[in-house]
């Protein structure tokens, strides 16, 4: 029964999307999977194991151009490389840096084919989430954009309204850029200001193209925001514009990076306030659009303290009943993080130790949160038929 499946998808070979010296260090993506299954999550019933291949070269073109797949082709045997992005600090080359990146693009369609021809109901690849690709350039650690060309897969594939939710602290531009005019896909990101932080995008005005005006929502928090200010921007914004647009799918970035621990950002929550996320995004998948829901990973650089277990609790909420934050971390597991990632804290608890609480929004306040929400709201939801000054939605 699809109602009691999701697909989890996985294949080691995805751990090859390795940039050497780098802040995203395939290891949390190793990680993650080893305490999930520590855990018991990937063995909790309905959970269907996939085993993704690359994406073909016509999935990868409806999001990117041919050129630039010869590009990434190439750059990795020419030393001299330069251009489309690539061969930069951000974005250095690797053998196999298109094979690599194919692979988490076909692990992403994956995902989203099992929950579109109904064999799952939710699915969650954690090594996608490469959200700044763009159409000719690699940006931002991502050479190929997987939710993109998942989503440009849905709509190949019958899909008339997409809802793309993104809660990485960066920006999720490429996947914004690649739907900007395209009133099918409701883009929606919560983030970091761009005016602090890369890639400086993701202002309340960017609204969506003229013929799909208020399908992009942006959500641009102020540095320091904590688990309460973040869930307060998330409960006054997304449900009222993910309801009003009737997706019947909805894809979510899930970038543990807004973590207060994360090295390369300046949000502040808990891995508590980060469960909560998740758990809201379901259950609106579960209201709005008959549980269809598609999870990737992100960014996320606190590759031993955060991300295994955001995406541990991600895969659990994704799987069946979230797990309880009092959950000791497994000795083995323990031990594994100490052994890949020598001198790094291993944490015991799946908790940061403070329960998230939720509160309403206030208009006409001065709290730069409510300020940051006011403008969102004034900026998109007219174009829904909402009220932007309504704080009870
Ligand atoms: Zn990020």
């Amino acid at each position: 029964m699809a109602d009691e499946t999701t697909a989890v998808v996985w294949d080691s070979a995805l751990l090859e999307y390795d940039m050497g010296d780098h802040p995203l260090n395939p290891v949390r993506v190793e990680l993650t999977m080893a305490l999930a299954r520590e855990l018991g999550v990937l063995d909790r019933p309905g959970v269907q194991m996939i085993t993704p291949r690359p994406a073909s070269e016509i999935d990868l073109t409806r999001v990117h151009r041919a050129d630039y797949l010869d590009a990434v082709r190439l750059a990795p045997i020419d030393p001299f490389f330069t251009g489309w992005g690539l061969n930069t600090a951000d974005n250095p080359v690797f053998e196999g840096m298109h094979d690599a990146s194919a692979r988490i693009c076909g692990a992403t369609i994956a995902a989203a084919e099992a929950v579109w021809n109904g064999s799952a109901r939710r699915a969650v690849n954690v090594s996608g989430g490469l959200h700044h690709a763009l159409r000719a350039r690699a940006a931002g650690f991502c050479v190929y954009n997987d939710p993109a060309v998942a989503i440009a897969w849905l709509l190949e594939h019958g899909a008339q309204r997409i809802a793309y939710i993104d809660v990485d602290v960066h920006h999720g531009d490429g996947v914004q850029a690649a739907f900007f005019n395209d009133p099918r896909v409701l883009t929606v990101s919560l983030h970091e200001t761009p005016l602090a932080l890369f890639p400086g995008t993701g202002f309340a005005d960017e609204i969506g193209g003229p013929d799909a005006e208020g399908t992009a929502v942006n959500v641009p928090l102020p540095p320091g925001t904590e688990d309460a200010g973040w869930l307060r921007a998330f409960h006054a914004v997304v449900p009222s514009v993910v309801r009003a647009f009737a997706p019947e799918i909805i894809i979510s970035q899930c970038g543990a990076d807004a973590h207060r621990l994360d090295p390369l950002a300046d949000l502040r929550l808990s891995v508590d306030g980060q469960r909560a996320a998740y758990v809201a995004i379901r259950a609106l998948a579960d209201e709005i659009c008959d549980g269809r829901w598609v999870a990737t990973g992100g960014g996320g650089y606190a590759l031993v303290e955060v991300v295994p277990r955001a995406w541990t609790h991600l895969l659990a909420v994704a799987t069946g009943e979230p797990l309880d934050p009092e959950t000791r971390t497994p000795k083995g597991w323990r031990e594994l993080a100490a052994q890949r990632c020598p001198g790094s804290p291993v944490p015991e608890s799946m908790s940061d130790g403070v329960p998230p609480v939720m509160e309403h929004w206030s208009p006409g306040t001065t709290d730069p949160v409510d300020r940051a929400i006011q403008a969102t709201r004034t900026a998109v939801f007219p174009l829904h038929g909402l009220d932007p000054h309504d704080p009870r939605d």
